[in-house]
């Protein structure tokens, strides 16, 4: 028993974790606080939202905790790891192995298909082209994308490139997904199925999803809802997984049995 106990106080460890995060950037002889003193927690599996109007520091914390760019000040862990003491070659490598991206404007390669495209971070890992391009078909069929596999980014409408661009970001199974305004570039119909798609797939992988939006109502999908103003955590809302249910604990209990044999 004291291993359980053991087991689910490390289990319960942050997968994200910053404390007093600050980035000034220089402008001339401006100085502008873009972030000021932030502290996150993200548990893992859980889905994060950082809601804040445009210019109050979300993409700035988005691109500090994926390593993008060094903070001014504070400290960062993701999985336990200082990234914010890691050099450019070995955040390249932690990025590539833990962290998937999705993006306000898709950024997926232009001359390359949807399938391409999504295999091409299985590429990065060495996996063979004929098993690449086999999962990648899977994926993107498992989101309704069956009909456009061999469509070039321009022949999809925004909401098939925002769901090729997630099959992107999940395929290699990082542990984390960072994802800045996912929906911001579409119409609201089709950014509540991209919310829907990009929300599951996370929660049905266990995976850690980390989201940017201006918009409350996009961040209802979230368990956690850390509100910024001018570069500074206003608020923070729970919605519900932060206290495990005794059904996920005899769940996880009889999934550690199955482990130990
Ligand atoms: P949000 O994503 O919430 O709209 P940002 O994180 O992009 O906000 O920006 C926060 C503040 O930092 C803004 O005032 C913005 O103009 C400024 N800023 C962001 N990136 C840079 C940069 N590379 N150089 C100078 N100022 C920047
Ligand atoms: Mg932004």
């Amino acid at each position: 028993m004291p291993e359980r106990r053991h087991f689910w106080r490390k289990s319960l460890e942050p997968i994200i974790a910053a404390r007093n995060l600050k980035k000034i950037y220089r402008m001339g002889s401006a100085k502008i606080h873009a972030l000021d003193g932030v502290d996150i927690d993200v548990m893992p599996g859980e889905v994060c939202a950082i809601l804040g109007t445009s210019g109050s520091g979300k993409s700035t914390l988005l691109s500090l905790l994926a390593g993008l760019e060094h903070p001014t000040a504070g400290r960062i862990f993701i999985k336990k790891k200082p990234t914010y003491k890691m050099n450019e070659s070995e955040l390249v490598d932690f990025r590539l192995k833990h962290i998937g991206f999705v993006f306000q404007s898709f950024n997926l390669m232009p001359t390359m298909t949807a399938v391409e495209n999504v295999a091409l971070p299985l590429m990065f890992r060495g996996v063979p082209r004929a098993r690449r391009m086999e999962a990648a078909k899977k994926l993107l069929v498992e989101m309704g994308l069956r009909q456009q596999l061999k469509n070039l980014p321009n022949q999809l409408s925004g909401g098939q490139q925002q769901r090729v661009s997630i099959a992107r970001a999940i395929i290699a199974k990082p542990e984390i997904i960072f994802a800045d305004e996912p929906t911001g570039n579409l119409d609201s119909v089709t950014a509540e199925q991209i919310m829907d798609i990009m929300c599951g797939q996370a929660k049905k992988r266990g995976a850690t999803l980390l989201f940017v939006t201006h918009d409350p109502a996009k961040a209802e999908y979230a368990d956690q809802v850390i509100h910024i103003i001018d570069g500074k955590v206003a608020k923070r809302e729970t919605h519900g997984p932060a206290e495990i249910s005794t059904e996920e604990i005899i769940q996880a209990e009889l999934g550690i049995q199955g482990e130990e044999k």
